[in-house]
């Protein structure tokens, strides 16, 4: 079968982690705050906290932004419902705002257009969640002006996009936006097994993110409310949670950075040979916005109508021939939880349509051309 993505692991990746084994620290070193450097480093970020998973960091992004009871969050129907999760974690609201179908990100239209039906109604949210779809920015420009016009607060999920640029810097340097998450789950870009990361520019958000990763509790002398009462002591100042990256995901995350921009570059070669071979056919690749150079997460197709049957054809006879294809995503307010917080299908009607209409093809750094002619082949041959 060939996997719609896959983990590269090098002999270095290998003797990084051996490395910490042998080491005395297996958690709490200096791999995790020098992942966090490197990765900073990297997007042009003052600052990053390293968590267990992307989802962890989401969460603890919305706590340090002060999401909470009676608050909404704001975030797109075409992602993994982690990006959604997180307000309800904080006791939030969600709503969804519908998607651009060339792009599958967040339409900027219609994020305007409901801000100011939100407004009349006393229902404007603390937090937007945007998600960098595929791989590829979202319109942050615009998103930003947006925020700052009702007073939002913008998380950039961009579990799929690190690596990736918008206007020409890094995502993730947050010029547009208060925290940017990164996952470095196996099948996202650069890999830790599990993890993940928050950058932010701003040492309150970056202060009050450490404390949320591990149980609130600080041994900062500045951030107690009385004198030390000596070198072994700590006060819990916040309710948070042990979400801490281990030194091993750590070791394996420095390592694997060294070849960051050899997997995005890959994975554009790969992408851009397939937006080739599917010109002139009825197949719409997603389109990549001229502001951006997309990480390529995901290589994601549109066939030419919304059709459950033949969706739902394609897949089957896809896996049926050795070619995991996949869809990214079943709109999250069509997801049964979410439907029974009242949510309906009709919802978000760009999402859904597309939902009928999205294939996911493999692509991974070690994908073949021979393997690339094979489903493009097989993928044509179905319609
Ligand atoms: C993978 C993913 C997440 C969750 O990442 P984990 O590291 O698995 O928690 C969140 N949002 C998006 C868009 C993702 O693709």
């Amino acid at each position: 079968m060939i996997p719609y993505g896959k983990q590269q692991i090098s002999q270095q990746d290998i003797d990084a982690v051996v490395s910490v084994l042998n080491s005395s620290h297996l958690t709490q070193g200096q791999q995790v705050p020098t992942f966090e450097e490197k990765v900073a480093n990297y997007c042009q970020a003052n600052f990053g906290i390293a968590v267990n998973s992307a989802t962890s960091a989401l969460h603890i992004a919305c706590l340090a932004l002060g999401l909470g009871k009676g608050d909404w969050l704001w975030t797109s129907p075409n992602s993994f419902v982690a990006s959604a999760n997180c307000g309800l974690y904080c006791g939030a609201r969600i709503d969804f705002v519908d998607i651009d179908l060339k792009t599958g990100n967040i339409s900027v239209d219609a994020l305007a257009e409901q801000l100011v039906l939100a407004q009349k109604n006393n229902r404007l949210p603390k937090v937007l969640v945007v998600v960098h779809f595929a791989g590829q920015s979202c319109e942050m420009n615009v998103i930003k002006k947006l925020a700052d016009q009702y007073d939002i607060s913008i998380i950039e999920d961009a579990s799929h996009a690190i690596g990736g640029r918008y206007q020409d810097n890094p995502i993730g340097n947050c010029q547009y936006s208060d925290i940017t998450v990164f996952s470095f789950h196996p099948v996202k870009i650069v890999t830790t097994g599990e993890g993940g990361l928050a950058l932010t520019n701003c040492p309150k958000l970056a202060e009050k993110m450490r404390l949320f990763r591990s149980h609130g509790v600080t041994a900062d002398a500045a951030l107690m409310t009385e004198a030390s009462h000596g070198p072994w002591y700590y006060q819990q100042i916040e309710l948070g949670l042990n979400y801490r990256m281990t030194e091993l995901q750590a070791a394996l995350g420095i390592s694997q950075l060294d070849r960051l921009n050899e997997f995005t570059a890959k994975r554009n070669q790969i992408a851009a040979y397939y937006d080739e071979c599917f010109k002139d056919t009825s197949i719409t690749p997603l389109q990549i916005h001229s502001d951006c150079y997309s990480a390529y997460h995901l290589y994601v197709v549109l066939l030419p109508e919304a059709s459950k049957s033949l969706h739902n054809k394609v897949i089957t006879v896809l896996r049926g021939s050795g070619i995991f294809a996949h869809v990214h995503y079943i709109p999250i307010h069509t997801q049964p939880y979410y439907q029974k917080m009242g949510f309906n299908e009709g919802d978000f009607p760009v999402s859904e349509s597309y939902y009928q209409r999205a294939v996911t093809l493999p692509l991974h750094p070690a994908l073949t051309r021979e393997q690339q002619d094979y489903i493009i082949d097989k993928l044509l041959s179905l319609l």
